[in-house]
């Protein structure tokens, strides 16, 4: 339960595991069924096609020489004691079970894992891979974190998706019925959404009761789709002022219990085309906390979901 103005996922590994507690990210060489040419080949418009190698993804360095890294900069940079392992890139449930088991299998050779969390689309889970993460949970923190974007299956089409929020839908339910914490990822500024519409992505997650939450604000990344649409004029990114103002909303109608995993985007200076001000991320941050300050307000006060 939030006990500053939003609830920090920092804040919530600090009352569970009682220290502080990295997520280490890694790439175990999963593909994505949206641009291995299962679903498409072109991928949603705003992802960089640069690191994608079809079909045979393989890690760059081992999952285990990852997490080892991980973990050394963990401790040395940000002090901490405990780890999560993030399996972060393309979709970490599309492979042969087999497969699955063996690469999160690595995170077993670490005695300070607490946590994993896997990273992947709402179509690419069913009951037995949901079964298989869900026998981590005995042992560990178990997270799925599901690429949603948005309710709007008009803006998931759009946006070349290739899944809908009825697949969401499915995947909660899937993973409610397991041991599984669920992290719905969000994106704020997506092409010809109104902020009513973006709201509404809010609402329906307050009724979910997602356990977690990362809001991204769109940005565009060089040799996508978008910033062809970008340079055609065709779309426009979010001002700073606009995204704080519908950030601070979107926490207003969350429950003061969902965890927000992420409240801004990360992108490499040489990779972005605009808006600039994503580059700036403490300064997001700190505008949000002061916009929910000068109003008054806080994570779930307009929550429509009784607690
Ligand atoms: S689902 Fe993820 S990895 Fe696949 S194309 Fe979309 S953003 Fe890229």
């Amino acid at each position: 339960m939030a006990k500053e103005k939003y609830y920090k996922f920092s804040e919530y590994l600090k009352e569970r595991f009682g220290c502080r507690v990295h997520k280490v990210s890694i790439d175990a060489g999963f593909s994505c069924p949206n641009k291995d040419g299962k679903l498409s080949k072109d991928g949603c418009i705003y992802c960089d096609n640069r690191a994608f190698s079809p079909n045979t993804r393989t890690p760059k360095t081992s999952i285990e020489t990852q997490i080892e890294s991980g973990i050394k900069i963990g401790r040395e940079r940000y002090g901490a004691e405990k780890f999560i392992v993030y399996f972060q890139a393309y979709s970490n449930t599309y492979a042969p079970l087999d497969i699955l088991k063996e690469r999160y299998d690595v995170v077993r050779k670490f005695k300070d894992i607490v946590g994993i969390s896997i990273g992947t689309r709402p179509d690419c889970v069913d009951e037995k891979i949901l079964d298989l993460i869900d026998s981590y949970s005995k042992d560990y923190e178990t997270w799925i974190e599901y690429g949603l974007q948005s309710i709007h299956d008009k803006t998931l089409k759009l946006i070349n998706r290739h899944h809908t929020y009825e697949d969401f839908l499915k995947a909660v339910e899937l993973a409610k019925k397991r041991n599984i914490k669920i992290c719905a990822h969000i994106i704020i500024g997506l092409p010809n959404e109104t902020k009513e519409e973006m709201l509404e992505t809010a609402k329906a997650l307050a009724h979910l009761k997602i356990d977690g939450v990362k809001i991204h604000p769109l940005h565009i990344v060089k040799g996508t789709k978008l910033e062809e649409l970008f340079k055609k004029g065709k779309y426009k990114p979010l001002e700073l002022d606009e995204y704080v103002n519908i950030a601070t909303e979107f926490l207003e109608y969350l429950p003061s219990t969902t965890v927000i995993q992420r409240l801004t985007a990360d992108c490499p200076k040489e990779f972005l085309v605009a808006p600039l001000w994503i580059l700036e991320k403490n300064k997001v941050l700190n505008l949000i906390e002061k916009k929910l300050a000068e109003k008054g307000t806080h994570q779930g006060i307009l929550c429509p979901a009784k607690a």
